[in-house]
């Protein structure tokens, strides 16, 4: 284990934020992260915990330790007629165990295709895309409670996975440090076609065709259509979350504006995709000055040419602004600024 002084971060956030860590610090296991719990700069500075960095606006350079999480493994540690579970080491990308999973026909993540990231940032915000989410597939995850160095097993109902969200991503945000997460897989897989634009591709295939990794390939080839490449132009992909509304709201809307595209997600609960909001205020490929919003797709917020944190983190307060002067909905930010 060995701390770095002065580290650079710009090659660990996907925004390509140029900005540096007092302290960083890689953990390969969890003896390594025995070691660093004792350490002085452990104990002594500000920490956060790093995945692949898919999720984070940085705003300026971190007063303290960065600890990026390099667990690695892929375990099956159970199997029965119909599931099989599967263990994974908090820091491999999330995309090599869907890969994994779906060579070896397990059902169950293939919707979550090419989603940017480690094994162990999924539950923080309980990654979703294509009508699925981590927490239909969780099982259970370990992790370690910082302030008294002890491992602790989190299943399902312990977590309060909801829309972009978990316990972690709240009252525990940086208080554990997830080290691995399992998975409970169909052996028998089902297939998920629900959300439109699956459904929509699927069709040019037969139903027996569409296997696990059929919809992964589909998913993926969707993915690369819609959503910019990170490595050519910086951004952590949604950067607000899709507001849920009451059907008050809703109807309000409805009234203003006719076009208006809405979810039924629970009983009088209704989301509104914030992309589609962005749009409306005309900011979908909208620049200004090094940032802007992605031209297929405005919910992303894109680092065109070396801009700050502060400018982007500047540029999402802009947008939230006209989306509440046009509509009087607030937009939640999604992705973790720091
Ligand atoms: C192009 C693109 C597309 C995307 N599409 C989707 C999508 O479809 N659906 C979706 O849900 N997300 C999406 N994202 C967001 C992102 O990929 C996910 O949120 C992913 O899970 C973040 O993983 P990470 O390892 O990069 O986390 P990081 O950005 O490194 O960290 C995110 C948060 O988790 C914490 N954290 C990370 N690892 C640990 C750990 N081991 N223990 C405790 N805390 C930890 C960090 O402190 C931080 O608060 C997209 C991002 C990009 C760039």
């Amino acid at each position: 284990m060995n701390i770095v002084k002065d580290f650079s971060l710009t090659n660990y956030n996907t925004f390509h934020i140029d900005v540096k860590a007092d302290y960083f610090c890689e953990i390969h296991s969890l003896e390594d992260l025995q070691e660093l719990l004792s350490h002085n700069i452990f104990l002594n500075n500000n920490r956060l915990i790093l995945g692949g960095g898919s999720n984070i606006l940085f705003t300026s350079d971190f007063s303290g330790l960065v600890i990026k999480n390099s667990i690695k493994s892929i375990e099956e540690i159970h199997e029965d007629e119909h599931f099989v579970f599967v263990k994974a080491g908090a820091g491999v990308i999330w995309d090599e165990l869907v890969n994994y999973c779906v060579n070896k026909n397990y059902g169950g993540i293939e919707n979550l295709t090419y989603i940017p990231g480690t094994v162990g940032a999924a539950p923080i915000q309980n990654i979703g895309a294509y009508g699925a989410e981590l927490k239909d597939v969780f099982y259970s995850l370990e992790g370690v409670v910082l302030k008294e160095n002890k491992l602790k097993e989190f299943y399902k109902k312990d977590c309060y996975f909801g829309y972009r969200s978990s316990i972690f991503k709240n009252e525990y945000k940086n208080k554990i440090f997830i080290s691995s997460v399992t998975l409970k897989l169909n052996k028998i897989p089902k297939i998920n076609i629900e959300y439109s634009a699956l459904k929509e591709s699927a069709k040019n295939y037969k139903t027996e065709e569409l296997t696990v990794a059929k919809i992964s390939e589909i998913v993926k080839e969707i993915r690369k259509s819609k959503l910019p490449d990170p490595s050519e132009f910086g951004n952590a992909g949604s950067f607000f979350k899709n507001p849920e509304v009451d059907k008050e709201t809703k109807e309000r809307l409805e009234n203003e504006f006719e076009d208006i595209i809405s979810f039924n997600t629970d009983k009088d609960i209704y989301k509104i995709p914030a992309g589609w909001l962005i749009e409306k205020c005309g900011l979908k490929g909208f620049r200004l000055g090094n940032t802007g919003t992605y031209k297929k797709q405005a919910l992303v917020i894109i680092n065109f040419n070396n801009a700050s944190g502060k400018e982007i983190y500047e540029f999402s307060n802009f947008i939230k602004d006209k989306v509440y002067n046009k509509f009087q909905i607030e937009l939640e930010t999604e992705v973790n600024v720091v």
